[in-house]
């Protein structure tokens, strides 16, 4: 019977799926750090649903009947793409199924860095009634948000930003014009331009070779010294050092961010000493409802590989 190996647990909503099927069999890799134990199941897999474990050429090479990995998520810097890519094995993510959910989380931090939630909450709580004259809060009306990387999650933040009367751009050489007319974005061809005027900066880019440090020294330094930086896409997009220098010395207002370099964040980084910062734990997609949604799909494509009917626009394309 084809074999379904579960690599870091799954939702309800993705298990009744494939419980459904009678003619399959489900296997969990017990320890989700174990290398070994991957390689050893992964020999007689047909699919692999798979979260943040790494998945690397070693246990791809061990795989002999695999027909697809598939992603509970969008991002897969986990994966030794170019590894599967020899192998002829497709590796498929949940398109749409996690970008409002990611939207609204790069929200959520933009209102609270413009509102100061955290130290108007910090206030109440200490009865600091008069800091309410102190006028550190911001409208977001009128202001101008710049996304970096316009794909799903970058179109959906901008139509949330549309709705608070923003002004929107997006710097994305690979997306047509037709796409930012269609939105009413604004494409930004010179991304230090862009750089130079906005607001917000929210990172929505993959991590690749092509991103990596992307937002680096120079693009901090041409920023104005009130934008707020957002990142909810992947650590090591924007360079953690120089944004860390940027924050501590005021070239920038502030950051909300998700991803990091190293996950989980180490205790002693010097980024949690900021006061300038929101953090969360790379958690932007995780809701409830979103977590649901992504095994689901996840699920579906184990199943669809399996019966040969894979969904085309859930297979991450050549160019990926
Ligand atoms: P997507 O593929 O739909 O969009 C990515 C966009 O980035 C594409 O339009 C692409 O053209 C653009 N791009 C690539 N290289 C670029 C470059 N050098 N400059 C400018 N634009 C570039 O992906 P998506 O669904 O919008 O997700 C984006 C990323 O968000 C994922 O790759 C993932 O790493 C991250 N993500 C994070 C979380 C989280 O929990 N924090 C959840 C989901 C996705």
């Amino acid at each position: 019977m084809p074999k379904v190996l579960l690599t870091d647990g799954i939702q309800p909503a993705g298990l009744d799926i494939l419980a459904q099927r009678s003619d399959i069999v489900i296997e969990y890799c017990r320890d989700r750090t174990s290398a070994e134990e991957l390689i050893n199941r992964i020999v007689d897999a047909d699919a692999i649903l798979v979260g943040t474990m790494p998945i690397t050429q070693r246990s791809i090479d061990a795989a002999r009947v695999l027909k697809v990995v598939s992603r509970r998520g969008v991002g897969y810097d986990n994966i030794d793409l170019a590894a599967l890519r020899r192998r002829k094995i497709p590796l498929t993510i949940v398109g749409t199924a996690n970008s409002s959910t990611v939207a609204e989380h790069a929200f959520g931090f933009m209102l609270a860095l413009a509102r100061k939630t955290i130290a108007y909450d910090r206030a109440t709580r200490a009865g600091n009634w008069r800091f309410r004259e102190s006028l550190v809060a911001m409208d977001l009306l009128g202001k101008t948000m710049l996304l970096i990387g316009f794909g799903r999650i970058g179109r959906a933040v901008a139509a949330r930003a549309a709705a608070f009367e923003m002004r929107v751009v997006a710097y994305d050489p690979l997306v047509p014009e037709s796409v930012f007319e269609e939105f009413r974005v604004g494409a930004i061809k010179d991304l230090m331009s862009g750089l130079a005027t906005c607001d917000f900066l929210s990172v929505h880019v993959p991590l690749t070779p092509g991103t990596t440090g992307m937002i680096g020294r120079k693009e901090l330094a041409a920023m104005k010294s009130t934008a707020y930086i957002i990142s909810t896409a992947r650590g090591g997009v924007i360079d953690e050092e120089a944004l860390l220098n940027a924050l501590q010395t005021g070239l920038i207002q502030g950051a909300g961010l998700d991803v990091f370099r190293e996950e989980p964040l180490p205790a002693d980084h010097p980024l949690l000493g900021l006061e300038n910062v929101i953090f969360s734990p790379h958690s932007a997609s995780l809701t409830r409802e979103c977590a649901q949604r992504m095994d689901a799909v996840a699920a579906r494509n184990c199943l669809d590989a399996i019966d040969g009917k894979l969904d085309p626009a859930m297979i991450v394309p050549n160019e990926g």
